[in-house]
């Protein structure tokens, strides 16, 4: 059931989208859902629980398929419905492993066979999804052919006659492989754990009504695979609701580059047509920093490829020669630093990693100006380094200014708050113990 506090309606220029229907406060939980199908990506399979998204260390394997791991034998039954046919596809496959998306398409076929998982009450249908299958360029259209033909093979291995009951079971848009996939593509969510890393995809149907904007009114955060949807400023009742898709701290022209290749529309948000924050992005003498936006492709591969200490090195290298007459809140100087503390992190050199987290943070305020995800699990990376390193008082601060965030973002009750709470509990009880040591 839908939550009364938002509505499905038609946004000028923008087709289908959600408003509120009554006022929504800062930080108020809009909406939290299951989704319909969902999977763990690839990389991560022999890392994370198939049923409930948890990272562990050791994990039981489905002895059949060989593929799917499970936390315990709990987290495995109750999995088992959902992955009974997954199972024998994935098995037909061995050794070859279909793309996450296609496995996702799949979980689909079979969550939208089994009646107990009907989803009528959805404000929005799988029929209406979008597939942009007319408007996409010949290139990715065949990209998703492949993908199509490996859904068709990847099935008719579970059962032959799977495809003619989908025929009936499904609807007509979606009957057809080729436009099932685009539709999966152009409307799954990436699912991330607390540290913001991703672990998985998920169709999340009504979601997907949610239009974008680059500086959005509304947030998602995870808890395992529940999605929660929460306001990050007040919202006055019939204004859209809007998340970004992607990543926000990055230029107007790079943004829409990107909104055009993956989700096939150009945007016109406000931060857009203003250009918002692109000069501060580009702060700084170009003949500085250039070398520095120069460098990036090389650094990213250094990253791909946790070549960490090189990528250290070429960070630490570009950061102290230009990047010192380069201001910080520069973009490109922002990325290396981050990507310094990256490397330093990987390399447990502590005292490197918080140094650089720290001369983040200033930057990080100015181009978070709403609560999100990103600027808080932010503060936390640095308020840990801070308190590892036994600056208390720092650490303190900072977990605090992250609480402010975190808050809004995910709410009292999620993990991640808990988590901060502990933290800070932490310091001040070692802030008693130091001052009455003292005497
Ligand atoms: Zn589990
Ligand atoms: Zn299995
Ligand atoms: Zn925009």
């Amino acid at each position: 059931m839908m939550a009364p506090m938002l509505e499905r309606f038609v946004s000028p220029g923008k087709g289908n989208g959600l408003r509120a229907a009554g006022r929504i406060r800062k930080g108020e939980l809009v909406i939290s859902a299951e989704p319909l199908a969902c999977c763990v990506s690839n990389r991560l399979a022999k890392e994370v629980c198939h049923h409930c998204f948890t990272r562990h260390e050791s994990l039981l394997r489905c002895s059949q398929c060989k593929m799917a791991r499970y936390c315990n034998t709990t987290c495995q039954k109750q999995a088992w419905s959902g992955h009974k046919r997954e199972c024998k596809c994935l098995q037909s496959l061995l050794p070859r492993l279909p793309t996450d998306s296609v496995r996702l398409a799949a979980k689909l076929i079979f969550a939208l066979l089994s009646p107990s998982k009907s989803s009528s009450e959805e404000l929005y249908t799988l029929e209406e999804h979008e597939s942009h299958l007319t408007s996409m360029p010949e290139q990715k259209k065949q990209g998703l052919s492949q993908l199509a033909s490996m859904l068709e093979l990847y099935l008719q291995q579970e059962a032959p006659d799977l495809l003619q009951e989908m025929g009936s079971a499904l609807p007509p848009s979606c009957r057809e492989p080729l436009s099932l996939i685009a539709k999966v593509t152009c409307n799954c969510f990436t699912i991330s754990d607390g540290e913001l890393q991703e672990i998985g995809v998920g169709l999340y149907p009504s979601l997907s009504l949610l239009n974008h904007d680059c500086r959005p009114n509304c947030v998602m955060v995870f808890e395992g695979t529940k999605l929660e949807l929460r306001a990050v400023r007040d919202i006055d009742p019939e204004d859209e609701l809007t998340i970004s898709y992607i990543e926000t701290l990055s230029l107007t022209e790079d943004r829409q580059r990107q909104l055009e290749e993956q989700y096939h529309f150009t945007c016109h948000c406000q931060r857009c047509d203003s250009r918002d924050k692109d000069g501060l992005m580009l702060s700084g003498e170009e003949g500085k920093w250039r070398l520095l936006k120069e460098a990036l492709p090389r650094l990213e591969g250094l990253k791909a490829e946790s070549n960490w200490e090189t990528l250290l090195e070429s960070c630490s290298h570009l950061l102290s020669s230009v990047g010192g007459e380069v201001p910080e809140e520069n973009l490109y100087k922002l990325r290396i630093t981050d990507m310094a503390l990256d490397a330093s992190v990987h390399l447990g050199r502590w005292e490197e990693a918080m140094s650089y987290g720290v001369t983040t943070l200033p930057a990080y305020r100015q181009y978070y100006p709403d609560p999100h995800p990103v600027h808080g699990i932010q503060l936390m990376r640095v308020g840990k380094l801070q308190h590892y390193l036994e600056n208390i008082e720092d650490a303190l601060d900072t977990f605090r200014q992250a609480y402010e965030i975190v808050k809004f973002t995910h709410g009292e009750d999620h993990p991640l708050t808990t988590e901060l709470t502990m933290k800070m509990k932490e310091c001040h009880s070692e802030m008693d113990h130091h001052s009455s040591s003292r005497h």
